[in-house]
């Protein structure tokens, strides 16, 4: 029996991971679960996979998440600490579904085990790529990606030497707007961000992909996951969302990954490495479908592309700087603080203010991290709360 955790358990990729592992009541041996606030699906999916500890986030939460857990075999646990020795008790294989910056410390804890990480938060890699791979090299750990685009790269690479690599192309839906005049997104709501054309995630993902941000977040992944200079790294703009990711050779080459919009896939793809297994994935029907298309995004209507450029550029700690001020922007947005359009201008602000402080570095730490992130959140809210 596989034994295994799952951080972000209640969140989409969290659900998702459940749903695959329920499937195979006899394979595995579900460890620890992590949550937010929602003790009720914590609890209830404790209890129905028994799991031998359930944790919420919330240090609060900690007596109603025992009162749920109560006449059960499972224990409970609150608070960021509580996360920590949950993603540090032993497991073969552990997913990252956390979603933003919280996600970093229980993956890097989850590394020190030197077992298989299935990276589903991103933001871990953006804010400190470097460290989250010197850790795994350290511990011996593998780090397997769950974002659709970066596991369809993982998997046009099997077999093939990284430096016959000319070009890796990731693909984004455009996310909700899409189809929508420049004009028109200043005025952009909450409601109409948060509804996916192609895909059903998380709240915070889904504006990320209606921004653009989530496609700039996933250029810098590629870039720190694969180790690919930024100018072969390019986002292409695919309505139908079929495509994942294409790799292509010197030869030119190019391997592309194609499949449902589920994310069962990827998280599949990592729970069953190296092998292949049976999926509960759609069969793509290639004469239904008909037509695949491609377009270049607008880098002018999307400055998180650009800016996800200037931040592989620069190193260092810039990506911290990015994402922090990207989830302090999102914050001020979902709150109806700022327009759909000053997320981006925020963002760049701050890299701004931060750009002489960031940019070197020797040795990736932990608390400069720490540090560089509080710093540009601090920045990300002051200049929030007054024009941007
Ligand atoms: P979600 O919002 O649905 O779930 C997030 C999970 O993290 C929940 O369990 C929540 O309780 C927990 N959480 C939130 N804040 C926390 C904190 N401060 N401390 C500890 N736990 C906290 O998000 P999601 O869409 O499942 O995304 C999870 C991660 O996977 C993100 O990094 C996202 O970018 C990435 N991802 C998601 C998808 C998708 O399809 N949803 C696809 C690719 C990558
Ligand atoms: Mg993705």
């Amino acid at each position: 029996m596989k034994r295994v955790s799952v951080l972000g358990a209640t969140g989409s990729i969290g659900q998702n991971t459940i749903d695959l592992l329920a499937r195979r009541p006899g394979d595995f041996h579900v460890v620890a679960l992590t949550g937010g606030r929602n003790l009720e699906r914590l609890a209830e999916d404790a209890k129905r996979l028994g799991v031998e500890l359930a944790v919420t986030a919330d240090p609060d939460g900690f007596e109603e998440l025992r009162a749920r857990l109560a006449g059960s075999n499972v224990e409970a646990a609150a608070g960021p600490k509580a996360l920590i020795e949950a993603a540090a008790r032993p497991v073969d294989w552990t997913m990252s579904a956390i979603v933003g910056s919280a996600g970093l410390e229980p993956g890097l804890e989850a590394l020190k085990q030197g077992r298989t990480l299935a990276l589903a938060n991103k933001e871990s890699l953006v804010c400190a790529g470097p460290l989250l791979l010197s850790t795994a090299k350290a511990h011996g750990a593998t780090i397997l990606p769950v974002d659709s685009e970066h596991s369809a790269i993982f998997q046009a690479l099997i077999g093939e030497d990284i430096a016959a690599v000319e070009r890796i192309v990731i693909t984004a839906s455009g996310g909700a707007f899409r189809d929508w005049p420049t004009e028109r997104l200043r005025h952009a709501t909450l409601a109409e961000a948060a509804t996916h054309p192609n895909w059903s995630m998380g709240q915070r993902i889904t504006i990320d992909s209606a921004s653009l941000f989530n496609k700039a977040m996933e250029l810098i992944e590629t870039h720190e996951f694969f180790g690919i200079a930024p100018e072969r790294i390019e986002a292409v703009i695919h309505p139908e969302s079929l495509v994942h990711a294409l790799v292509g050779f010197r030869d030119g080459a190019m391997m592309a990954h194609l499949g449902a919009p589920d994310m069962r896939h990827a998280i599949g793809y990592a729970l069953n490495w190296p092998d292949r297994r049976e999926l509960p994935i759609e069969r793509l029907d290639l004469a239904r479908i008909g037509a695949l298309t491609f377009r270049d995004p607008d880098e002018r209507r999307h400055p998180a592309l650009r800016l996800a450029r200037e931040v592989m550029q620069a190193g260092g700690y810039t990506g911290a700087v990015f994402n922090a001020a990207k989830e302090v922007a999102l914050d001020l947005f979902i709150a109806g603080r700022i327009g759909f359009l000053d997320m981006a201008a925020l963002v760049e602000r701050v890299l701004d203010q931060m750009a002489s402080e960031t940019g070197v570095f020797d040795t990736m730490r932990l608390e400069r991290v720490r540090e560089i992130d509080s710093q540009a959140r601090r920045l990300a809210s002051e200049f929030g709360t007054v024009e941007v």
